[in-house]
């Protein structure tokens, strides 16, 4: 840690902690483990942003897998060349979306690189059984394309049957290679990709797309953990979103699913409780046959608005989301508006990385006179307000995904269901106690994340037995105990 605080550039920090996973990789999780909130803004976002920017000038080893359309026809034996028999979990992308940052093509490897990381680091899954893939297809980033250090096919993204068959042969060749209960993450495909690819594999595969499931559990979890400051049950609670892509509609469906299991109301009523704006306007039923399949759940009669304060002012929103990857969008006649109508309004910006928030937790905490409970996607430092000091949350994927996956792999789970996903959330909301309300704060710290991964990952297990989903039998009594009992620790045997 000593060497790696001497460089002051973070995508320096980025580089030496990669030669040191390739080095000594025990080493590597040890410090990630023991400085995980420190760590984590380098191996994950915001740092592995710029990493997939300069991948090509800065790339010594592979670290992962790469298919590409060159390939097409020989993908089983491109995956029989990875040098580990067992593989648990897999992640990949295509490129299409990395973060907020766009197209990367090929180089978005550094996402599944660092995603998987942090299955090792913070959910347990030992770093053999983690595969990192990337699918080239080719990108259209122009830039990249014409950049000589680029690393992957130089030409435009190939798309339709050509795309749809090279990523068919890739999930037969997965289930045909490494069996049934290997979990395949989708991370990062732009979301018409995203929503297809779940769709035509869920039921077939164990497969979880992160951008849209585990956003959903995190916000949830964070909503539900709010409610003990804010006050009133999920169903009493109006929501507005700003943004309805992959994040907005997966927080939206799940957080109607929740509301559908605790009051015995069929989903398509608890819908109704929940509103979305896109870049058009609010999504109202006469715009239903332009709208796209995963928006059409959200188009409820109402006249037609074509602004975001309009919207508030029309819908009056408890919970306010913003998830369209646009910053400064929560202006402050936004926040006036939500906080006039609310005594407490739980304001969320998600969108990532920090330039892209839809407000700044200042600006939440001072527009609504201290009276907002905030959470962003990237970090904000704590603020202060009137004398009194606020603790933004974090609303982190990482809080869910590893524990998530560690709850599949333990229990032999061979598909994903949307009660997992239920599972995993409510586990997180309990996490968040007292002492933390005090402060504000909707989520746990992030040093306890192992602790928290065990008790996720012990919760899926359990939701996939009672589902009948689970194939590793008999159950084991306490599923605490048996996840942190597998769970990979970087210490040296002891050879005595
Ligand atoms: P996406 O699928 O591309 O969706 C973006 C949505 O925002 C689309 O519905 C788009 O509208 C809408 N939009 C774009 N510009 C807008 C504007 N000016 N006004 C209103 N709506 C606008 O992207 P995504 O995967 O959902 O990600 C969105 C953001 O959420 C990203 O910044 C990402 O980093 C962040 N995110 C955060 C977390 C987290 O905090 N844990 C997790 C996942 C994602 P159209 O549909 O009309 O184009
Ligand atoms: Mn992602």
């Amino acid at each position: 840690m000593n060497n790696i605080r001497q460089y002051q550039v973070p995508l320096q920090k980025y580089m030496a902690l990669t030669e040191l996973q390739e080095r000594n990789e025990r080493l590597f999780y040890k410090l990630l483990i023991d400085n995980v909130e420190e760590l984590l803004p380098i191996v994950y976002t915001p740092t592995v942003g710029e990493a997939c920017q300069k991948f090509g000038s800065i790339f010594r080893r592979p670290q992962g897998l790469y298919i590409s359309l060159k390939e097409k026809g020989k993908v089983l034996e491109v995956l029989k060349n990875w040098p580990e028999r067992t593989v648990q979990v897999i992640v990949v992308t295509d490129g299409e979306r990395i973060l907020g940052l766009g197209d990367l093509g090929c180089q978005g490897m550094g996402i599944p690189v660092g995603k998987l990381a942090l299955y090792t680091a913070l959910g347990g899954v030992r770093p053999s059984a983690c595969l990192p893939i990337t699918i080239d297809v080719g990108t259209n980033n122009k830039q990249l394309l014409e950049d000589e250090f680029y690393i992957g096919l130089r030409q435009k993204r190939t798309t339709g049957k050509e795309y749809a068959d090279l990523l068919d042969e890739f999930m037969s060749a997965v289930k045909q290679n490494y069996g049934e209960k290997v979990l395949i993450q989708f991370e990062d495909f732009a979301n018409h990709n995203a929503f297809q690819l779940l769709e035509k594999y869920r039921r077939t595969h164990l497969v979880f797309n992160d951008d849209i499931q585990g956003t959903a559990a995190v916000v949830l979890a964070g909503v539900v953990a709010a409610l003990r400051l804010v006050g009133g049950s999920l169903s009493e609670h109006k929501f507005l979103f700003l943004g309805a892509g992959e994040a907005g509609t997966g927080i939206a469906e799940l957080i109607a699913l929740e509301i559908s299991k605790k009051t015995k109301t069929p989903v398509e009523e608890t819908r109704k409780k929940i509103w979305l704006v896109d870049s058009k306007g609010l999504i109202v039923s006469s715009r239903k046959d332009s709208l796209q399949q995963f928006k059409k759940p959200w188009a409820h009669e109402h006249e037609p608005i074509d602004n975001l304060l309009d919207a508030v002012k029309a819908i009056k929103p408890t919970v306010l989301i913003g998830s369209s990857g646009v910053g400064r969008t929560f202006t402050k006649e936004v926040i006036e508006a939500v906080s006039s109508f609310n005594e407490k309004p739980l304001i969320l910006a998600l969108s990532n990385p920090t330039s892209q928030s839809e407000c700044t937790a200042e600006e939440a905490y001072t527009w609504s006179k201290g009276r907002a409970i905030f959470a962003s996607g990237s970090p904000f430092d704590p603020v202060e307000y009137n004398g009194k000091v606020y603790v933004p949350g974090q609303s982190n994927n990482a809080y869910i995904f590893p524990g998530f996956g560690l709850g599949l792999v333990i229990s032999g789970a061979i598909r994903v269901h949307d009660d997992m996903l239920l599972a995993a959330s409510e586990s997180l909301a309990g996490e968040v106690t007292e002492e933390y309300f005090e402060k504000g704060l909707i989520y746990p710290p992030f040093s306890n994340i192992r602790k928290i991964s065990a008790h996720i990952a012990a919760n899926v297990a359990a939701k996939a037995y009672e589902l009948g989903l689970a194939t590793r039998l008999p159950r084991p009594e306490n599923l605490v105990k048996y996840a942190e009992s597998c769970m990979y620790s970087p210490v040296y045997r002891n050879y005595r």
